[in-house]
């Protein structure tokens, strides 16, 4: 697969990540590329999450020192925190996925991932590699660095407690111990069927001075960059914090930095480099051992003869341009400057090949009306269709016409993300027969034309898509996404059950097709469950939904177990699409199931306000042990209002979202003293707007107990929040995900109580997860614990302690 699909990634990326709006064709931007024809170097940045590569110096190795520059960022960052919606995990990642590539197409850099799965923050590479499957994550990067040829290899930590976070210490071992192998004959001898073994000529850590740790210092090696680039009309400060801006979930909007920089680098392996990064490397065509001159001469002449207003001028050198390339031994460098001049042919020529399909989801195997179309824009160009798909259509393309050839076609596979076509594991993707490193399907829906111009044939492919006008936004191009002709959602994939208890759960099943469809549904039978009724047949009109309830009941009060639903014997799977204006939408299609827990509960709660934070599924949870939960704004925060409320909860990180906290918190303070209670949730501790963070003083710093399974004491048992309603036990912190908490308090004043305490491994014991104070005739309450996530996990144990923050004290 990686043979036939590698040398179009570069094109795939172009076309996917600019959903949005078509990409430009400028004479300078083509300018800019001939220019690059001329540069064999390649640069390998390393590193763990979106964000963590350096914008400003992957812009500056592609577009000014004209390197091919990859990043291989080794999670999809699905562990994150998300500052725009309410997804985790999977869905997180598959968000940062498309932010990643909407930064490369700023700054021009390629992007790879590998299938290490962002399980969230560890403080130790050791824990990172408890998770990670350390060899396989090692695979994968000598796979790429086998397939890129490298010539530096860029980390951006370094391997021991100054990388921060767990993560980025392994990125930086990985690529050390990928460096090595990637030479090594004897490293993963499989790949070398179709790859050799590659030695880049030196690793470097690109050293930072942020967030307080300052790793640079004179005698590393340095780079100025102050170059204004004016084929792309900005600086590489500008077209850094324009690539970087476009990690709109972390809220990474950054400023331009128009003046100079240094980047500074240290020593990691390989050949020492006194002047440049590059010392020592022959970045020309002469690198290759066979004659190359009229290459360059062919360079220079496009060059020198380059016309800004007619590109289409260059196309002949181009085309010869080509041939010559073409006659070369294989090597890595011809088939990439292969696909960089087949594209520059296509720019000078303004042409512009579509498939367009007139909705963005259809079925498998269902016939789709494509329109095909071509528009050449070169006036002396001599541009002939050749083929589309494989079908022979030796058409001419006259200038300035759109040329439309319909077809009909229809895909047999659906268009699951390929890395989450299996479950997989805490630490890492179970990907199967692909190839490494894809940000996207390498074959998801498309149109093959083959093309003729000036003589020489050039296969393109296009990726299928829907395009459309929004009144406001204007033409929109948005991907096609192919579906199971079922799918379903459930109305909660959580069931929390007292004994006794049975809860009904429904089941909205979609036909996605054009054809009515019959099935049947029953259900995985699981351990000491009760589903009733136990199966259902229906008939389902084209394109409607049919629902169908269930009730369920857990007589022997079994822990965990799972129901899987299943229409005529297989699985469901969800239809979920995400939408957001800076990224192309997206669809995935989980697989439907419920999982069913024992909560043993009381729960004294029925109606709780929730002032929104930077999105979080609490709301959504509560819901499920029977609580309504009402958000409100800022404005509703009146006394008379929230009396009807048996507590407010305040979001993940209201205080640094939300513009005005000052002005609403003393209301929420005022509800507290009359009598109400008030659970705030974590905050980080940098641009907050309100420097009063409760009642009485307290600061929030970057402590953190990141091991899921900590032991949590109890300071005083005795304590009311550890009692009533719900007697908590150490029993209560089993089970939780990911972590316990984040962003802890810390200067607590003595007015509040600090029933927990817990620590990761060799940390000192850290009470500041959970502050409660009485105040007025109420209750104050702020946490670090991570709520936000073991709630929509289910965690029962995290459910009876939350419920426990905000009941009335037994005494009031
Ligand atoms: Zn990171």
């Amino acid at each position: 697969m990686i043979n036939r699909f590698l040398g179009l990634l570069l094109l795939f990326i172009s076309s996917f990540n600019l959903a949005i709006a078509q990409q430009s064709n400028s004479s300078s931007l083509i300018k800019l590329k001939i220019d690059k024809l001329g540069t064999l170097g390649t640069v390998l940045y390393f590193a763990a999450h979106p964000d963590d590569e350096n914008t400003r110096l992957i812009s500056w190795l592609a577009n000014d020192r004209k390197y091919r520059t990859a990043y291989l960022s080794l999670t999809r960052g699905d562990g994150g925190q998300n500052l725009l919606g309410t997804e985790q995990g999977i869905e997180l990642g598959l968000i940062r996925t498309q932010e990643l590539l909407a930064a490369r197409g700023i700054d021009k850099g390629e992007q790879f991932f590998s299938a290490a799965y962002d399980f969230g923050f560890s403080k130790t590479h050791e824990e990172t590699f408890s998770f990670w499957q350390k060899e396989d994550i090692l695979r994968e990067a000598v796979y790429l660095i086998r397939k890129l040829h490298p010539d530096v290899i860029i980390n951006r930590f370094p391997p021991d407690s100054r990388g921060g976070h767990g993560h980025h210490q392994a990125s930086a071992i990985l690529a050390k111990e990928a460096y090595e192998a990637a030479a090594d004959p004897n490293r993963f001898p499989e790949q070398l069927k179709e790859l050799k073994p590659w030695k880049a000529k030196r690793m470097l850590w690109n050293t930072a001075n942020f967030g307080g740790m300052n790793n640079t210092s004179d005698d590393q090696l340095k780079v100025v960059i102050t170059d204004y680039n004016p084929l792309l009309g900005y600086s590489y400060g500008e077209i850094s914090a324009m690539s970087r801006s476009q990690h709109k979930s972390q809220g990474f909007g950054s400023a331009s930095n128009r003046g100079t920089t240094t980047e500074f680098f240290d020593f990691v392996a390989g050949e020492k480099a006194t002047n440049d990064i590059l010392d020592g490397v022959n970045t020309t065509w002469e690198r290759l051992d066979e004659p190359t001159e009229k290459i360059t001469q062919k360079i220079t002449e496009l060059q020198e003869n380059y016309n800004v207003n007619k590109p289409e001028n260059s196309i002949k050198t181009l085309v010869e341009l080509h041939r010559l390339v073409k006659a070369l031994k294989p090597s890595v460098y011809k088939e990439n400057k292969i696909k960089d001049i087949e594209e520059l042919i296509l720019n000078c020529a303004g042409l512009v090949a579509e498939a367009i399909a007139n909705k963005p989801n259809f079925v498998v195997n269902q016939p789709i009306d494509i329109s095909n179309e071509v528009i050449n824009r070169a006036a002396t160009a001599n541009v002939k269709l050749l083929s589309i798909d494989g079908k022979a259509i030796n058409q001419q393309i006259p200038p300035n016409e759109t040329q439309k050839f319909p077809e009909k076609k229809s895909f047999p596979d659906w268009t699951q993300p390929y890395w989450l076509e299996k479950p997989h594991s805490l630490g890492k993707f179970d990907i199967e027969d692909i190839d490494f490193g894809y940000p996207e399907n390498p074959d998801n829906p498309k149109t093959t034309f083959v093309l003729e111009i000036e003589g020489l044939a050039i296969k393109i492919e296009r990726p299928l898509r829907y395009r459309f006008v929004d009144p406001v936004r204007g033409e929109i191009y948005q991907p096609v996404s192919i579906s199971p002709v079922l799918t379903a959602s459930i109305s909660s994939n959580q069931a929390l059950l007292k004994t006794g208890e049975k809860k009904t759960v429904t089941l909205s099943i979609k036909n996605n097709s054009d054809q009515p469809q019959k099935s049947n549904l029953t259900f995985k039978q699981t351990d000491g469950l009760l589903i009733s009724p136990s199966s259902a047949s229906f008939d389902i009109p084209a394109n409607q939904i049919v629902v169908k309830s269930f009730e369920i009941s857990n007589p022997k009060n079994t822990e965990s177990s799972i129901i899987q639903p299943l229409l005529d014997d297989k699985a469901i799977y969800d239809f979920k699409k995400i939408s957001y204006q800076h990224i192309p939408d997206i669809t995935w299609f989980p697989a439907v199931s419920l999982q069913v827990k024992a909560l043993e509960i009381n729960n004294p709660l029925n109606k709780i306000a929730y002032i929104h934070g930077a999105g979080d599924l609490v709301p959504l949870s509560l819901e499920n042990i029977g609580v309504q939960v009402d958000l409100l704004n800022s404005n509703q925060l009146t006394n008379t209002n929230l009396k009807q409320y048996d507590a407010v909860i305040v979001g993940i990180r209201a205080y640094n979202v939300s513009p005005n906290a000052n002005e609403w918190l003393p209301a929420l303070l005022n509800y507290a003293e009359q009598g109400g209670t008030v659970l705030v949730q974590y905050n980080v501790n940098s641009k907050m707007s309100t420097s009063q963070l409760g009642p009485y003083p307290f600061e929030i710093n970057r402590d953190r107990v990141t091991e899921e399974h900590a032991k949590v004491n109890f300071t005083n048992p005795a304590d009311p929040i550890l009692n009533y309603p719900n007697k908590i036990t150490e029993k209560d912190f089993e089970g939780w995900v990911q972590e316990r908490g984040l962003y802890f308090a810390t200067n607590i004043s003595s007015e509040y109580r600090t029933p927990l305490s817990m620590t990761d491994k060799d940390e000192s014991q850290n009470k500041g997860s959970l502050l409660v104070t009485n105040y007025g005739k109420g209750k104050f309450v702020y946490t670090s614990l991570s709520f936000f996530r073991q709630l929509p996990a289910g965690v029962p144990g995290a459910y009876r302690l939350f419920v426990n923050l905000l009941a009335k004290n037994e005494k009031n």
